[in-house]
């Protein structure tokens, strides 16, 4: 269990929550998320039937600034980018995905902007920072790939299909390497020896990401990103060498709202039914892990990670001695009560 932290992080009301004055539906008191039915619920004293209660390890609330929960990107970074970290140092795998409905805080949570920069830049300038300060018997090695899982397919986002062409190279296979776990066959490796080439990576990376636009929100993500870190260390203890390889997966999800509710149709709608069997096989498989973790025959739990694109590629940082995050975001106002329950749900699996 402990190697699987569950965040929840309610973002602030946009403008146009504002000017719909759609009510407040979360409150937020330690570690605990309680969602009610709606505010006029609760001045009428129905709020103990109408509230839903979850406790997570972190319930951060992004609302009212005066809020001692209130999360900056800062926070969040320090409180689960900085374990993520640490443990890679360490020698061990990471992963931190955003699970949430389009428009609730994801990509700013993962990627944030210039002016407030997300886990993934964070993550990565720590990781730079943290070599500077290390002994110097040590040698380092840093590589970054930035792939999207689209229909169940992946594509290189740090990779042309030709020299001439704009568009990423698709289709590529998920292989399992028998010591190595899986890895995705063709996939371009960057090795990288400054957060500045980093940073560049990143936003040729971004500029490739798939988005359609969906009744939700105008330009929404429809694929699940994974940005990732593999950290190689070199030691020499009493003249023996040693090296450690740790990968760091970094994943904005794609919107867990149904498709019917977005409206699809067609394309949109084949779309919608791979992104939610990926999202639902990562779910069983965290589920499946904390259950694991919870009982006393750990080694016979058998662990879903091959029935989606997804939790196969994720498989060597989900479990074992891998340190896993999942930060649910959610929308505070009541207009979007449905999906908040579901993720609050979906997120209270990991438990
Ligand atoms: P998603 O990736 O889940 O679709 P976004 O990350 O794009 O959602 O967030 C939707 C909008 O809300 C963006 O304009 C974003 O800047 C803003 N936003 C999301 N979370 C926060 C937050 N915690 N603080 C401030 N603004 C936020
Ligand atoms: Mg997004």
């Amino acid at each position: 269990m402990a190697n699987i932290k569950v965040a929840v992080r309610a973002r602030p009301l946009l403008s146009r929550e504002l000017e719909s004055q759609s009510p407040i539906v979360l409150d937020i008191k330690g570690q605990s998320t309680i969602l009610f039915k709606s505010e006029a619920a609760v001045a009428v004293g129905e709020m103990r039937d109408a509230s839903k209660e979850f406790i997570y390890d972190h319930s951060y609330w992004s609302v009212s600034s005066d809020d001692s929960h209130f999360a900056s990107q800062e926070q969040i970074f320090s409180d689960l980018g900085h374990h993520i970290l640490n443990s890679a140092f360490e020698g061990y795998n990471g992963c931190i995905f955003a699970y949430g409905q389009t428009g609730s805080g994801k990509t700013y949570t993962m990627m944030g902007n210039e002016q407030s920069p997300g886990l993934i830049p964070r993550i990565c300038d720590g990781l730079f920072k943290g070599m500077k300060k290390n002994p110097n018997q040590v040698s380092y090695k840093v590589e970054v790939s930035y792939m999207e899982i689209y229909n169940e397919k992946v594509r290189d986002l740090l990779k042309m299909s030709v020299p001439s062409s704009n568009s990423p190279q698709h289709n590529l296979k998920v292989r399992e390497h028998p010591k190595e776990g899986p890895y995705v066959e063709n996939l371009s490796r960057h090795q990288v020896s400054d957060y500045q080439a980093i940073e560049e990576l990143i936003s040729i990376g971004n500029s490739f990401r798939v988005t359609a636009a969906t009744k939700m929100n105008d330009v929404s993500s429809r694929s699940h990103a994974i940005f990732t870190i593999t950290f190689m260390q070199a030691k020499y203890s009493h003249d023996i060498p040693s090296e450690t390889v740790s990968k760091i997966h970094l994943v904005d999800l794609a919107g867990s709202e149904r498709a019917s509710q977005t409206g699809a149709e067609g394309q949109r709608l084949k779309e919608g039914g791979n992104i939610n069997k990926s999202l639902v096989c990562l779910g069983n498989v965290i589920q499946a892990l904390a259950e694991a973790s919870s009982s006393s025959k750990k080694k016979n739990r058998f662990i879903p990670y091959r029935d989606s694109t997804l939790t196969w590629l994720l498989k060597d940082s989900l479990g074992g001695n891998s340190k896993t995050i999942m930060i649910a975001t959610v929308s505070p106002c009541q207009y979007s009560y449905a999906e908040t329950l579901s993720t609050l749900r979906y997120a209270s699996r990991a438990k």
